[in-house]
């Protein structure tokens, strides 16, 4: 039997080391606030720009103001913020396939890309409809352990290079580490040292409003990401944005709708124009509360005896905390403690299932108000060795504190 843990003791470990965080999280929040705050009174956001609009969506005012308003706060020339993107993958689906040829050739320079990336890409497998089916010549440079190698950078982009496709955050990867905005403008600079030409692309999941910059204000040319993560703020029902050089948007958009028409038809149904507006206003303070989520879990996991990345003690560049719980029952046990702990099914208990685009078993517990929002406490991690849970989100500190604390006493020490 192991030793009686005092879970109370823990908890003001953790809570201490949150408070070590706080003032440069909160710091991060109040310039990203006030970047969202001076583009919506530079846009003059009225009333009427929060409505609605139906059919073709023509002069959807609300939509054209909410893209001008991304590009300022990303500071680039143009931005695509849709609810008709169904979600983060498709965003930077659409920002790859607008913008690639057959005979180009696409360099992945953060090593594997994510689970769901992979089958746009069609790599390592051939997927139908893939930029490797449709004849894009795809490579991959491995990370070199926590980095990328700038030296190999130089190496492997040449003037056939097309674009590199770069990835903040570390996704479902346990080989990697989050990089920051800053390590991100060191890749670029060695990439366009190689090839001036190169399109600098950039998967920003997780990634948003964690800085005071972001990677498309150290030479990211083009930029996507989720609506129902940072962004969103927790009210975005659904969507994904992309922002960047004009022409590479504008190529985005032919791809989202069709040849033609671009970004300037679709109509913003419901509520949904509201909730991008109030949710990317939150999203700078609900970045922050997720952010200090997952700090407080790392420090209790890493108390119970588990492998944690980052550590508490580390800078963080995105909203996930992995901890690496080695066994298949751990995992499930962390995922049903923060599912029974949640506002929206708290009743229901997770079992591992598969899940389209990713390739094991997913066990995941979001009992979220918008279905699968990662911004709101959430967990979820694949079947496989070492079982690493990814935890991320939470729309408020005490909730993640709560959920975390059962968390910590139903799946116990590792020892
Ligand atoms: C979440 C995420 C995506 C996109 O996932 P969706 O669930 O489709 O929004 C892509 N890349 C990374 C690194 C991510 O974290």
């Amino acid at each position: 039997m192991t030793a009686t843990i005092d879970y109370q003791a823990i908890e003001t470990y953790a809570l201490a080391e949150v408070a070590k965080h706080a003032p440069e999280l909160e710091a991060a929040a109040l310039v990203n606030t006030e970047k969202v705050i001076t583009a919506f009174r530079n846009k003059m956001v009225s009333d009427y720009y929060l409505k609605p609009t139906t059919g073709y969506g023509y002069s959807d005012v609300g939509r054209d103001t909410l893209d001008l308003i991304y590009a300022e706060i990303f500071k680039t020339e143009a931005a695509l913020v849709r609810s008709q993107f169904v979600s983060g993958t498709h965003a930077l689906a659409v920002a790859l396939l607008g913008n690639l040829r057959p005979g180009d050739e696409l360099i992945g320079l953060t090593g594997t890309p994510y689970d769901t990336m992979q089958s746009i890409i069609g790599y390592p497998v051939k997927t139908k409809g893939s930029l490797v089916d449709l004849g894009i010549t795809y490579k991959e440079l491995p990370m070199s352990g926590e980095h990328v190698d700038l030296e190999a950078v130089k190496g492997i982009v040449t003037k056939n290079t097309k674009m590199v496709h770069i990835q903040r955050s570390c996704g479902y990867s346990s080989l990697r580490k989050t990089i920051s905005v800053e390590e991100i403008g060191r890749i670029i600079a060695a990439a366009k040292e190689a090839n001036p030409d190169v399109i600098a692309y950039v998967d920003n999941c997780y990634g948003e409003f964690i800085e005071q910059k972001e990677p498309t204000e150290v030479g990211a040319d083009i930029m996507a990401g989720s609506l129902i993560k940072n962004l969103g703020g927790g009210l975005a029902p659904t969507g994904g944005y992309i922002v960047g050089r004009a022409d590479l948007v504008e190529n985005a958009s032919y791809r989202l709708t069709a040849p033609g028409l671009g970004g300037e038809m679709g109509a913003t149904l419901g509520d949904t124009q509201r909730e991008f507006y109030q949710g990317l206003f939150l999203a700078p303070h609900v970045v922050q509360q997720a952010v200090k989520t997952a700090i407080f879990a790392a420090a209790v996991f890493q108390k119970l005896g588990y492998e944690v990345k980052p550590l508490p003690q580390e800078a963080r560049h995105d909203i996930i905390q992995a901890i690496k719980l080695e066994s298949r029952k751990r995992l499930c046990d962390f995922c049903i403690a923060i599912q029974s702990n949640s506002p929206v099914d708290a009743h229901v208990e997770p079992v591992p299932a598969p899940l389209p685009g990713y390739q094991d078993d997913i066990v995941m517990a979001a009992g979220t108000f918008v279905q699968g929002a990662s911004i709101e406490l959430s967990a979820d991690g694949p079947c496989r060795e070492p079982y690493n849970v990814f935890f991320q989100g939470g729309l408020t500190f005490e909730h993640g504190r709560l959920a975390i604390m059962a968390a910590a006493k139903r799946v116990g020490p590792k020892a």
